[in-house]
C-alpha cells in the first residue's frame, strides 16, 4: 500500500471518510476546510458528516460486531491483526507524522517518536486479546457449574480532541479492539486528516469492513448524534469539560457507559531540595512542550519560597531561549497554536492574568515567526505573583502560559496543589525520598511524576481524579473499560428441585 504525502500546494487535498469498509463522501459532497497552523494554507477538505453518515457508520459497526468475520474470529487472530496494524504504523510513521504536523502544527521532532511509539499500544493490547479470561466460581450450591465470561460491549464511539489525535485515538482503539468491540471514531473538526490516513492502515492491515469506521465533522452535527445513536453501546471521550459534560448527559439519557478524559490544571511542585537545573527543564517541559496544548500541562508551577527568586530567574532565562519556528524543522522547540479560537483564548487569558494583578515575567504577546503566515504563535509566557484563587491558576488555558505560585512548606504545597476542580497530573521535584512518597500520596491526581514530567506508556494507567475524568486508559486494566461480565449457571443435577423456591 502506498500512501502519498500531500505536496505543498494551494489546491487542497480532498479526503473521503471510511465507513463500512468503503471510502465515501458526506451526503451532497459537503466538506469543511483544514488549515495548516504554520503556513495558514487551507491544505485539505474533509467530509462534513452528519446524521446520515453517523447512521451508516453505527450500523456498519453494529453489523460487524454481531455477524461476519470479526464476530467469529478467534481472539488470537484478532491479536494478530492488531500486530499487523502495529507493523504498518512503524512502516508509515514518517508519513503519519508529516500529516499530523501539517494538520495540527505539532513538532516533527516530537511526532516522529510519538507515532512510532503508537505501535506499542497495538502490540501490547493485541497480545492481551487472547488472555481475557473468565473464572470458574466455586459456587455455594450443589450440582451447579458457575463460570464467568468477559465479553465485549459492542460498537463503541471514540471522540477525540485536536491536540494529540492519533495518540488519544489509540488509547481507546487498542483496548477496545483487543476486547472484540467495533468502533466509530470521530476526530476533531480541526485535525481529522491523520485519522483518515490512519484508517488506510486499518484497511491495509485487513480488519473486516465495519470494524473501524470514521465520521469526520463537528461536535453538534456529528458527535451528538453518534453519542445518542441506539446502536452505539459505549462512549469513550477525550476533550474539554463543557463537551465532556454534554456527552455524559446525552449518554446518560440512553444509559450508556462512558469514559471521560478531560482537562487539567496540574501542579508542578518544586521543593528547595531539588536539583534546580532538572526542575527548570521539568517546568519548561510541563508548559512549553507542545505549546502548552496538552491536558497534562504543568500549568501551575508551585515553587518553595526559599528558592523562588533564584528559580524564577533561571527558568525565565532558560525559557527565553525556546526556539519558535516551523514545526517541520527538527530544531524548532515551540510551534503554533493549533486553532484560531484557541489562539484567541490563550491571548484572552494573558490579558486576564494582567488584570488580576499577576506580573508578566516572560512573553505575554503574540509572536511573529519567520515564514509563518497564519499569525497563530504566542510567546512562551510566564506569570509571577500568582495566587491560587486567580482565574489563571484555576482555569485550563491550554497554551504556553505558566502561573508561578510560591509556597512555604510541604503542607501548603499540597493544599494549593489540591485546591482546584481538576486532578489529572502533578509533578514533584525533590531529592528527599520521604517527601517524594508523602507528597505523591497526598496529591489528588491520576498521575504523579517525581523528578520527571510528561512521561506516558502503554503499560501504565492514565486518567483523571475529580473533574479530570472518569475511567482509565492504557495499562492492563484499560481493557476492562471495554468488557462486561456474564455469569453462566449450568445445572448438573439429575432432578429438578422445587420450582417455587429460589435456588
Ligand atoms: P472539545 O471538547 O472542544 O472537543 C473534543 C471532541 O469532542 C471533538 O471531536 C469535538 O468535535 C467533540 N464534541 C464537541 N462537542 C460534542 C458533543 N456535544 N457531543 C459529541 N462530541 C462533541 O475539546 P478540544 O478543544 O478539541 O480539546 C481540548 C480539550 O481536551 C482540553 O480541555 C484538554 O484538556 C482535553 N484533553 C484531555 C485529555 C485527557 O486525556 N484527559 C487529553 C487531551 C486533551
Amino acid at each position: 500500500m502506498t500512501v502519498l504525502a500531500p505536496k505543498s500546494s494551494l489546491t487542497p487535498l480532498k479526503y473521503k471518510t471510511y465507513i463500512g469498509g468503503q471510502w465515501v463522501e458526506a451526503q451532497g459532497g459537503a466538506t469543511f476546510e483544514s488549515e495548516d497552523p504554520f503556513s495558514g494554507d487551507i491544505w485539505a477538505l474533509v467530509p462534513r458528516c452528519g446524521k446520515a453518515e453517523v447512521d451508516a457508520a453505527a450500523d456498519a459497526a453494529h453489523k460487524a460486531f454481531v455477524s461476519g468475520p470479526w464476530a467469529t474470529m478467534t481472539a488470537t487472530a484478532r491479536g494478530q491483526l492488531m500486530h499487523r496494524l502495529g507493523d504498518l504504523i512503524l512502516q508509515n510513521a514518517e508519513h503519519l507524522a508529516e500529516i499530523e504536523v501539517r494538520d495540527n502544527g505539532k513538532l516533527m521532532a516530537e511526532m516522529l517518536g510519538q507515532v512510532k511509539y503508537l505501535a506499542q499500544w497495538y502490540y501490547y493490547f493485541g497480545g492481551l486479546a487472547d488472555k481475557i479470561e473468565g473464572a470458574v466460581i466455586p459456587i455455594d450450591k450443589p450440582s451447579v457449574l458457575n463460570y464467568t465470561r468477559r465479553e465485549p460491549l459492542g460498537a463503541c464511539a471514540m471522540i477525540v480532541p485536536w491536540n494529540s489525535p492519533l495518540l488519544l485515538l489509540t488509547w481507546k482503539l487498542a483496548p477496545a479492539l483487543a476486547a472484540g468491540n467495533t468502533a466509530v471514531v470521530k476526530p476533531s473538526e480541526y485535525t481529522s486528516c491523520s485519522t483518515l490516513e490512519f484508517a488506510k492502515l486499518i484497511e491495509a492491515a485487513g480488519f473486516p469492513p465495519g470494524v473501524v469506521n470514521v465520521v469526520t465533522g463537528f461536535g453538534a452535527e456529528t458527535g451528538e448524534p453518534l453519542v445518542a445513536h441506539p446502536k452505539i453501546a459505549k462512549v469513550a471521550f477525550t476533550g474539554g469539560d463543557a463537551s465532556g459534560k454534554r456527552v455524559y448527559q446525552t449518554a446518560a439519557g440512553h444509559l450508556k457507559p462512558v469514559t471521560l478524559e478531560l482537562g487539567g490544571k496540574s501542579p508542578n511542585i518544586v521543593f528547595d531540595d531539588c536539583v534546580i537545573d532538572d526542575a527548570v527543564k521539568g517546568a519548561v517541559s510541563g508548559i512549553f512542550a507542545a505549546s502548552g496544548q496538552t491536558c497534562i500541562a504543568g500549568s501551575r508551577l508551585l515553587v518553595q519560597q526559599s528558592i523562588h527568586d533564584e528559580f524564577v530567574e533561571r527558568l525565565v532565562k532558560f525559557a527565553s531561549t525556546a526556539k519558535l519556528g516551523d514545526p517541520r524543522m527538527m530544531s524548532t522547540q515551540v510551534g503554533p497554536i493549533t486553532t484560531r479560537p484557541q489562539h484567541k483564548k490563550v491571548l484572552e487569558y494573558i490579558a486576564v492574568g494582567q488584570q488580576e494583578g499577576a506580573k508578566v515575567a516572560l512573553g505575554g504577546k503574540p509572536a511573529d515567526v519567520e515564514g509563518s503566515k497564519s499569525g497563530l504563535f504566542v510567546q512562551p509566557s510566564i506569570f509571577t505573583g500568582v495566587n491560587n484563587r486567580m482565574r489563571i491558576a484555576q482555569e485550563e488555558i491550554f497554551g504556553p502560559v505558566l502561573s508561578i505560585i510560591p509556597f512555604k512548606d510541604e503542607d501548603e504545597a499540597v493544599a494549593i496543589a489540591n485546591d482546584t476542580i481538576y486532578g489529572l497530573a502533578a509533578g514533584v521535584w525533590t531529592q528527599s525520598i520521604r517527601r517524594a512518597i508523602n507528597v505523591s500520596n497526598a496529591v489528588r491526581a491520576g498521575t504523579v511524576w517525581v523528578n520527571t514530567y510528561r512521561a506516558v506508556s502503554y503499560m501504565s494507567p492514565f486518567g483523571g481524579y475529580k473533574s479530570s475524568g472518569i475511567g482509565r486508559e492504557s495499562g492492563l486494566h484499560a481493557i476492562d473499560e471495554y468488557l462486561q461480565t456474564k455469569s453462566v449457571w449450568i445445572n448438573t443435577a439429575l432432578e429438578t428441585p422445587n420450582p417455587f423456591a429460589l435456588r
